[in-house]
């Protein structure tokens, strides 16, 4: 029996899905051929549906699903963590590297506690989404301080670890102790929208509450959990073998690979455009294909005006100390990073407008944030050409917060992706660099 079809709503934009489309070179280097393992159903419960449900997605993963990924075959849940938090809002291919470089300077939880912010933040600078960073390092040192460096079992435990989600501690506690909770991710979402024909924004309360159920209620019974029942998404003890429902199909279900499965289906066949449904493994009984809605299901997120703002940045460039950085408040944009001045002392600026081809209004860089686009305008200032130079040199010198930094160690500072950007142009010797205004030079 299929499920009712439910109101229609809209879904959340792609920059929350953590896992690549089908063309992604992440998926497509870690897939197996698809093979077509539908098992058609018949007039079956809710509970058969979701344990068929559960059981077709694990023998296709084993066949199709993605393997070989750096951050699997390991139930070290540092590791786990580490990949599941990298992987939100970024794309498998361009977290790998990263990923690699990650593990090698901190191999452990207690390594990444004990390293300095800066050093966390240079090693994640140009993954963007910087809040990841710090919490990931808040969480470290919590892990340390709270739980003697063991990273928790608890799912309420692991909930409570800062920049960690229900949906996160639900795939770290299942790959990483086999403990059976739901996940809801980008991708997870639009496939359970499709395939039990949930319509709406999944950021919509009632939507979103919607997808979470039927998230739990697919989940596979608990037969082979490596350890005992932890506790449910609401802190509430997991459910056990006992209480499952019939496990008729899906006796050797796995909850890693059922996990890993929603995560693949939702990366390959069923993309958000031109879903493979011939490849996928519960097309049968797809809501959405069953009633030609997959290209209404799931809504996309209700059209908005992205506001702009535009910002001068100071780009101070030495020949022997290098570029001017600052320091950026820990919390917010860029938080934390080294950044361009967006002001400098009144007089050097004075003394650097008076200077013939000191200053040199670069063009402008467009940088999209979720809830805003920003359009950085760099003013460069090559301070050779600055009158009385050696005194506009040291009225930022001392400087908490500011410092002078040579071009050629920029790798060793967490700066963020666009300035990054600027000053390795600078660096390579400035191709691709225009002026705003032809003439300021
Ligand atoms: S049948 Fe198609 S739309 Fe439905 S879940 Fe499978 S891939 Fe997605």
């Amino acid at each position: 029996m299929l499920p009712r079809p439910r109101p229609v709503l809209r879904i959340e934009s792609d920059r929350s899905l953590h896992l690549p489309s089908a063309n992604d070179a992440g998926f497509a280097h870690a897939c197996k051929p698809v093979a077509a393992l539908d098992r058609p159903m018949k007039r079956a419960s809710p509970q058969k549906v979701a344990c068929s449900f559960a059981a077709r997605l694990v023998d296709w993963q084993r066949i199709a699903g993605r393997s070989g990924l750096p951050w699997q075959g390991t139930r070290d849940p540092y590791r786990i963590w580490l990949s599941e938090i990298m992987l939100q809002q970024t794309q498998v291919s361009t977290v790998i590297p990263y990923y690699l470089r990650f593990l090698e300077r901190f191999p452990d939880v207690q390594a990444l506690a004990a390293a300095p912010l800066d050093d966390v933040l240079a090693a994640w600078s140009g993954l963007g989404y910087y809040s990841r960073a710090r919490c990931l390092h808040r969480a470290a040192c919590q892990v340390v301080d709270e739980h003697s460096g063991i990273f928790p079992r608890e799912f309420a435990a692991v909930l409570a670890l800062p920049g960690i989600g229900r949906s996160t501690a639900g795939a770290i506690c299942a790959f990483a102790f086999g403990q059976r909770h739901a996940i809801l991710d980008g991708n997870v979402k639009r496939v359970l929208a499709r395939h039990a024909g949930i319509e709406g924004w999944a950021g919509d309360p009632p939507v979103l509450a919607a997808l979470w159920a039927e998230s739990v209620a697919r989940l596979p019974p608990a037969v082979d959990e490596a350890d005992a029942p932890g506790v449910d998404d609401r802190g509430a003890p997991a459910v056990d073998e006992t209480d499952a429902p019939d496990a008729a199909g899906a006796g050797q279900t796995e909850i890693g690979t059922y996990t890993q499965a929603l995560m693949d289906l939702g990366a390959g066949p069923c993309a958000r455009s031109r879903p493979r449904c011939g490849d996928c493994p519960v097309s049968t009984d797809c809501v959405a294909r069953l009633s030609g809605r997959i290209e209404a299901i799931p809504a996309p997120r209700p059209r908005r005006e992205m506001p702009h703002r535009a910002s001068a940045v100071w780009l101070l460039l030495d020949s022997e100390r290098g570029v001017l950085l600052e320091r950026r408040p820990p919390s917010g944009i860029w938080g934390g990073l080294w950044s361009l001045p967006q002001a400098i002392d009144a007089q050097v600026e004075a003394s650097i407008r008076a200077s013939d081809g000191a200053l040199q209004a670069l063009a402008p860089i467009e940088h999209a944030f979720t809830h805003f686009r920003l359009r950085i305008e760099p003013l460069l200032v090559r301070m050779h050409r600055v009158q009385d130079a050696g005194a506009a040199l040291q009225a930022h010198d001392g400087e908490s917060g500011r410092r002078w930094v040579a071009l050629e160690q920029l790798e060793s500072v967490a700066l963020p992706a666009p300035v990054r950007t600027l000053l390795e142009t600078l660096r390579n010797g400035g191709a691709g660099l225009q002026p705003r205004l032809p003439g300021l030079s």
